[in-house]
């Protein structure tokens, strides 16, 4: 509920993140927001209103629509409410430098009646209403080691109309808001587009669109046509 840590960690005058306000907006629609960070590793911040800030999780291989699919969640600072809009370029060298893009927004429902109680007992079921995620969801606190013992949860999507085993990351990579990949942010907001680029080049699921091949091609050296891809490994395959 406080924003000390999340100010320490910062510097506002090289990053354009929101300092945030101190008082807590007296009440409003539970804001919910995902926001895709290709920090030093690519991570999915898990943001839900609560109590005047975003209670925060960063989820490593983002959200599952899969029930039976946990993913890791480990909590973090409260974040400043306004840091839901948030879509740029944190500064290299800066806490968290990167690119940030909001890959999912919307608000959220708890399925419990006290938040605060379900908060402390780890068990905090609730429902999405947001462009990508949608329907009965549960995060729950695990055992986790040294000093992020008390930390570490679990995101879990409850089986519903919603569930699908889909890879939701891998099919909407774009942002909710601009409709950007995080190449392009970095590449307008004077980011690192080669490094913010592979947190959009996940391996691509096959689709229904493509034509089976009946025939095997060699690739070909097209003449009269500087080659500028470089031949991959899954070119080969
Ligand atoms: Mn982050």
């Amino acid at each position: 509920m406080t924003l000390k840590t999340y100010r320490e960690k910062r510097n506002f005058k090289t990053s354009p993140e929101p300092a945030g306000k101190n008082a807590p907006s007296a009440k409003s629609a539970g804001i919910y927001v995902i926001q895709k960070h290709r920090a030093s590793q690519l991570h999915y911040d898990f943001r839900l209103e609560y109590g005047g800030t975003l209670r925060s999780w960063a989820v490593p291989k983002g959200p599952s629509l899969d029930p039976s699919v946990k993913r890791l969640a480990m909590q973090v600072e409260d974040h400043p409410v306004e840091y839901a809009r948030f879509e740029g370029v944190i500064p290299e060298g800066e806490y968290g430098g990167g690119t940030v893009m909001v890959w999912d927004k919307g608000t959220w429902t708890p399925e419990g009646e006290d938040i605060g109680e379900a908060l402390k007992k780890g068990d905090l079921k609730f429902t999405l209403k947001g462009k990508k995620l949608h329907g009965s969801w549960v995060l729950v606190r695990t055992k986790g080691y040294g000093h992020n013992a008390d930390r570490s949860w679990l995101l879990i999507k409850h089986r519903d109309r919603y569930a699908s085993q889909q890879d939701i990351t891998t099919l909407q990579p774009k942002s909710a808001i601009s409709g950007r990949l995080l190449a392009d942010i970095a590449r307008e907001n004077g980011g690192d587009v080669a490094k913010a680029a592979t947190g959009d080049s996940q391996p691509s699921p096959p689709t229904k669109t493509s034509r089976p091949s009946t025939k095997r091609r060699k690739p070909q050296p097209r003449p009269n046509q500087p080659s500028t891809r470089p031949v991959t490994a899954k070119n080969n395959k």
